[in-house]
C-alpha cells in the first residue's frame, strides 16, 4: 500500500528527478520505519481532537489550528511526542513551550536572507518550527529532513492543526539524499556541522544540493578566538551535547 504522506510534496512544481527521489525514500522509509514508539505515537496523533485548519506563521510561536475545547486533554495528547525540543509553538489553542527558544535563533537569522518564492532545504530540521518560519518569511516550500522519528511525529501533530502547508519534514538524514542535482534556492544547516565526523565533506554536499547562485545558511559553533589551526575536538560532552566533533 502506498503511504500518501509525502504525496504533496512529490507533487510539487517545477517536479524535479531529485525530488520524486526523495519523496519515495521517505515514504518508503516512513512506511518499514520499525520505532518501538510509533504505534503509541499514531495512537496518539489519531486521538487529537479534530482541528479546524488555520495558520499563522508570520510570528515568533506560529499558531497552527484554531483552539479547540478540551485544552487539558490536548496537553496529555501532545505530550505523549514530548520532548518539543524547538518552538515556541501554539496548537489548538495551546502553548507549547518548548525547551529551546528558536525565534531567538530565527531573529538572528532572518534580517539577513531574503526566501521569497524559495524552495528550501532544512538540514536537521527537527519538528519543522523554521520551515514555519521559513514560509511565515515568504519561502514557496519547505522540505526538511531529520532522522529523529519523534520529530516526524511532532511535525505530523503539527499538520493536524494547520492543515497542508507546504513545510514538510522527512525522516531523513543529510547522507541519505540522492546524489542528483537538486537545485535548490536556498540550503540550511543550522546546528549540523559540528555533529558531523567530516565536516569538509558535509560542506561540499550542501554545496553539491544548491542550485548554481543559491544561498547556504551556515549557523555552527565558532571559537571567536581560535586561529586557522584551532581545532576541538571533545572527548565527552560539549556545550552539554553529545556527538560533537
Ligand atoms: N536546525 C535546528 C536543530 C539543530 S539540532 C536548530 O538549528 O535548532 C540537530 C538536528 O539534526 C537534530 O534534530 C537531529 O535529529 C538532526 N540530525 C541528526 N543527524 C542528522 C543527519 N544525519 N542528517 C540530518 N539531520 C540530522
Amino acid at each position: 500500500m502506498s503511504d500518501p504522506l509525502y504525496d504533496a510534496l512529490k507533487n510539487t512544481r517545477p517536479r524535479s528527478d531529485w525530488l520524486t527521489e526523495v519523496c519515495a525514500l521517505a515514504d518508503s522509509k516512513w512506511r518499514n520505519h520499525s520505532h518501538g514508539d510509533l504505534p503509541r505515537w499514531k495512537n496518539a496523533l489519531a486521538g487529537l481532537a479534530p482541528a479546524s485548519h488555520h495558520a499563522k506563521l508570520d510570528c515568533p510561536s506560529p499558531e497552527l489550528g484554531l483552539p479547540v475545547t478540551g485544552q487539558e486533554r490536548l496537553r496529555s495528547g501532545l505530550m505523549e511526542f514530548h520532548p518539543w525540543r524547538k518552538g515556541p509553538l501554539r496548537l489548538g489553542g495551546l502553548n507549547i513551550d518548548t525547551e529551546w527558544r528558536s525565534d531567538w535563533k530565527w531573529d538572528r537569522v532572518a534580517p539577513h536572507i531574503d526566501l521569497t518564492g524559495h524552495r528550501v532545504l532544512d538540514i536537521g530540521s527537527g519538528n519543522g518550527y523554521f520551515g514555519l518560519r521559513m514560509l511565515g518569511a515568504g519561502a514557496e516550500c519547505v522540505i526538511g529532513i531529520d532522522p529523529t522519528v519523534v520529530f516526524v511525529m511532532q511535525w505530523l501533530a503539527c499538520r493536524h492543526f494547520s492543515g497542508n502547508v507546504p513545510n514538510y519534514v522527512l525522516p531523513l538524514g543529510v547522507e541519505e539524499l540522492p546524489e542528483k542535482p537538486a537545485a535548490l534556492d536556498t540550503v540550511f544547516s543550522m546546528g549540523v556541522l559540528y555533529h558531523r565526523k567530516d565536516p569538509h565533506h558535509h560542506l561540499q554536499r550542501l554545496r553539491s544540493l544548491l542550485k548554481s547562485g543559491g544561498t547556504l545558511v551556515l549557523e555552527t559553533l565558532v571559537l571567536p578566538k581560535g586561529g586557522e589551526e584551532t581545532v576541538l575536538i571533545p572527548e565527552s560532552r560539549y556545550a552539554r551535547m553529545r556527538n560533537v566533533w
